[in-house]
């Protein structure tokens, strides 16, 4: 038997190069190691957007389309949408009661985010309660491998605190998931920040070359490179970090081109534009297919459900049981 490997993604609309070299590169490369359980986390996206949720759905379609496209496979991977799931909820209910409130007052991520989204009202108890339907996400299919980035450990470790507590309560169920730390490649975004939709700086994987063109000509370079025959400097340049991760071999041409002052930025970022198109052309090809019917993803999206709710039905009613109120 395989382990389980389970991620969740927010639903966020089109994907970005972010994302793709986040986690997504990784999770399509170990998709045939494990039994995967890849699940758009529309709840959770509520318990930031709950004032003006009526982007999700629409959001978590085009999510669906952009990930099969890229090569998630229903074949290996459960695809489904959190809010399909009842058990989930159900068993949040049950977590709820045995989680102390302090453990989720000092969740690191809770304070960092109420500072960072102060134009929304996140003192609800939905959105202090993240960690526990969180747990819940992930023991209602008694995952063992979670691929996290290390800010998200702290969640992790709530997650099993909270399988611990169950165990030791009411006998021994849970499995006590493992963090796989993924290596998840920094893209920065157009203007040097972190690759983020917020913050109106990202290269969609949809976007055509002429975008991606202007967008990469609007990169920061080098400053103290003036004129053509400056040396640059590409260590400090957003444009070379592009190059590091699309140009394995060869790199060191480029490199040398700019710091002996060979090549203008210009001539430089529109040959990494052309670079970016292509190893998205594939995908885009696919994802204009997969667009012309959209019944494809959301028939992906119930066999997920089927599947899924079989698994959840199982250990809910184990839950029940050993909780008494079955
Ligand atoms: Fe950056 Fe390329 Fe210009 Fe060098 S030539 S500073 S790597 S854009």
């Amino acid at each position: 038997m395989k382990e389980k490997m389970l991620t969740g993604f927010r639903p966020t609309g089109k994907l970005h190069l972010g994302h793709l070299h986040g986690n997504i590169n990784n999770m399509i490369k170990n998709q045939k190691n494990y039994e995967n359980f890849f699940f758009l986390v529309d709840w959770h996206a509520l318990s930031t957007e709950y004032q003006n949720p009526k982007n999700i759905k629409t959001d978590l379609m085009e999510c669906v389309a952009d990930l099969v496209a890229l090569g998630i496979d229903p074949e290996f991977t459960h695809l489904y949408r959190q809010s399909d799931i009842p058990q989930i909820s159900e068993l949040t209910l049950y977590f709820s009661m045995i989680t102390p409130i302090p453990w989720l007052e000092r969740c690191p991520t809770y304070k960092e985010q109420i500072s960072e989204l102060k134009s929304k009202d996140l003192s609800t108890l939905g959105f202090l309660s993240y960690p526990v339907l969180m747990a819940a996400d992930i023991l209602i299919v008694n995952s063992d491998i979670i691929p996290v980035g290390e800010d998200q450990l702290p969640h992790l470790e709530i997650t099993r605190e909270i399988a611990r507590r169950f165990n030791y309560l009411y006998g021994k169920y849970f499995t006590e998931p493992k963090e796989m730390l993924s290596k998840a490649t920094r893209v920065p975004g157009i203007d040097g920040r972190k690759m983020s939709k917020s913050y109106n700086n990202a290269i969609f994987l949809a976007d055509d070359f002429e975008t991606i063109r202007r967008k990469v000509r609007m990169m920061i370079t080098d400053p103290g490179r003036v004129y053509l025959k400056d040396p640059g400097h590409p260590e400090v340049c957003n444009v070379f970090d592009f190059y590091k991760i699309y140009k394995e071999e060869g790199i060191e041409e480029i490199e040398n081109r700019c710091k002996q002052g060979k090549i203008g930025c210009t001539e430089c970022k529109d040959e990494i534009s052309a670079i970016i198109y292509k190893s998205l052309e594939k995908f885009q090809e696919k994802r204009n297919e997969i667009k012309k019917d959209l019944n494809y993803v959301y028939d992906i999206l119930e066999e997920g459900k089927i599947k899924v709710r079989k698994i959840a039905d199982r250990i809910i009613s184990d839950v029940r049981k050993k909780m008494g109120i079955d």
